[in-house]
């Protein structure tokens, strides 16, 4: 077996593809490997708000003029809390991502990867083994159309999402939080839409909702729901989700629209977190995070995630003269630190908020000063589309205009613990660990 490929990818969906494209671009030959034979075929579990933190890596693809030309809407939202709603200025010329159904976006995300020269999709391979040498991953072993099949590279990347068979099989370290809430979600045509098209995203305590836009006057309408109410949807889903969107403030008119899919959803979807680089191996996307769907950060990081690994590794990865895999594992190191970087505190905060629980007190303090002020409503908006650290959401004098704008401040122990204090016996083993997340 000789080493056909500088990089194989297993799977072929948003983290896949582009780290393909990526990775061709800078010169390396890569085999794209997706167990779906269909190259149409699309993930259902999906609502497809990709947040404007990817923009850069889209534009870099050529995904947004892609995009652009099927009628994905650039996205933008509201969000409705007891404070009333959270309305970010809504500029065309400002930063966005896009919303688009997957039944679009995976299709061409794919061809656009096959396209690109370097990249050899390889459709109908499912992996289920590992080629392991001294310790290090160095390719990968399964079936294509009942044939087995084996391949060799200088590194493997997992992109085979939330139950990722590269993770499994390398053992990576793996950590999972409780989600306590259920989703489903249903399509409709024809909905009196929000001027600009902006989303709307509900934070009920402790329920949440979304209606979201999509191209062709079609939007995506998604009940996010504690685990408290799943007898009720059990029961009766169409009654119960129905009920729950028209009790709505301000609700979507679902009686004048077209219902054109199925209920869909979720009831059980934990939380996973994983070390994203081994030996001879990455993950990225959902393989190595997969937070929670509430968040709409999935398929921005997938798509992130792709990046960081590919400006990481591709030099080691396309080196033909290097004898070892020491270059590309050093490179791999940088990888993981930078995954932790860049989404650790945002996941961090997240996976505390998917508890269910109410809203705690710097959640209370930021979520009113955005509703009741448009330049704390724009932060919002900008910390929401992971465009800012949580750091910079909560830097002193942002906090200091939530101040202004609430008219009180922040008790003396959450300050404490914003500047890294550690206030001992303050509060439960939530709470510290939010502050975690949240201390500079
Ligand atoms: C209810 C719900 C709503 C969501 N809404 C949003 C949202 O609004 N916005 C957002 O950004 N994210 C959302 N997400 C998350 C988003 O769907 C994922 O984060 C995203 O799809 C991750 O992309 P990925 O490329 O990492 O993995 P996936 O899209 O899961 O793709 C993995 C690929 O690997 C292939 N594969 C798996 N195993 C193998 C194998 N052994 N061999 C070969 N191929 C294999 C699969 O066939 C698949 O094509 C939502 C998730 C859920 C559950």
């Amino acid at each position: 077996m000789s080493n056909a490929y500088d990089v194989i990818i297993n799977g072929a969906s948003v983290g896949g593809c582009t780290a393909a494209i990526l990775y061709a671009r800078q010169g390396a030959r890569v085999a794209l490997l997706e167990r779906r034979s269909d190259v149409n075929a699309h993930k259902v579990l999906c609502t497809h708000y990709i947040q404007a933190s990817a923009y850069p890596v889209m534009a870099a693809t050529g995904l947004d003029k892609a995009l652009e030309q099927v009628g994905a809407i650039a996205n933008t939202a509201d969000y409705w809390t007891r404070w009333g709603w959270i309305r970010p200025p809504h500029d065309p010329a400002g930063a966005h991502g896009y919303s688009v159904r997957r039944e679009t976006l995976d299709p061409l995300l794919r061809k656009l990867a096959a396209g690109t020269e370097g990249v050899d999709l390889k459709a109908g391979h499912t992996v289920d083994e590992l080629l392991v040498e001294g310790g290090r991953v160095v390719g990968v072993a399964g079936t294509a159309r009942e044939e087995p099949f084996s391949l060799r590279a200088r590194l493997v990347v997992g992109a085979d999402g939330k139950d990722s068979t590269i993770a499994r099989l390398a053992g990576a370290r793996t950590e999972t939080t409780e989600n306590g809430r259920f989703s489903y979600f249903a399509y409709f045509k024809g909905l009196a839409r929000q001027p600009g098209d902006a989303a709307r995203v509900y934070y009920l305590e402790p329920d949440n909702a979304y209606v979201m836009p999509m191209e062709d006057d079609v939007t995506v309408i998604a009940a996010v729901v504690s685990k408290a109410r799943l007898d009720e949807f059990k029961a009766d889903l169409d009654g119960a989700y129905t009920n729950f969107v028209r009790s709505l403030p301000e609700a979507p008119d679902i009686d004048n629209a077209e219902r054109i899919s199925k209920i869909v959803g979720t009831v059980n979807y934990p939380l996973i977190s994983r070390d994203p680089a081994g030996s001879g191996y990455a993950l990225i996307g959902d393989a190595a995070l997969t937070s929670d769907p509430l968040a709409a950060v999935g398929c921005a990081w997938a798509m992130q995630s792709a990046q960081w690994l590919v400006s990481e590794s591709a030099p080691a990865v396309t080196d033909a003269d290097a004898a070892s895999g020491a270059a590309v594992d050093a490179a791999l190191a940088r990888y993981g630190a930078r995954h932790a970087e860049e989404t650790g505190p945002h996941h961090h905060l997240i996976a505390d908020y998917a508890a269910a629980r109410p809203f705690n007190e710097i959640e209370e303090f930021s979520f009113s000063a955005a509703a009741r002020d448009a330049r704390m409503a724009a932060h919002f908006h900008t910390f929401g589309s992971r465009l800012m650290t949580v750091e910079e959401f909560l830097a002193p004098e942002i906090v200091a205009r939530m101040e202004e704008v609430n008219g009180h401040g922040l008790s003396d122990e959450v300050l404490r613990r914003l500047a890294g204090e550690d206030v001992a016996g303050s509060g439960d083993g939530a709470a510290d660990d939010v502050f975690e997340g949240v201390a500079r």
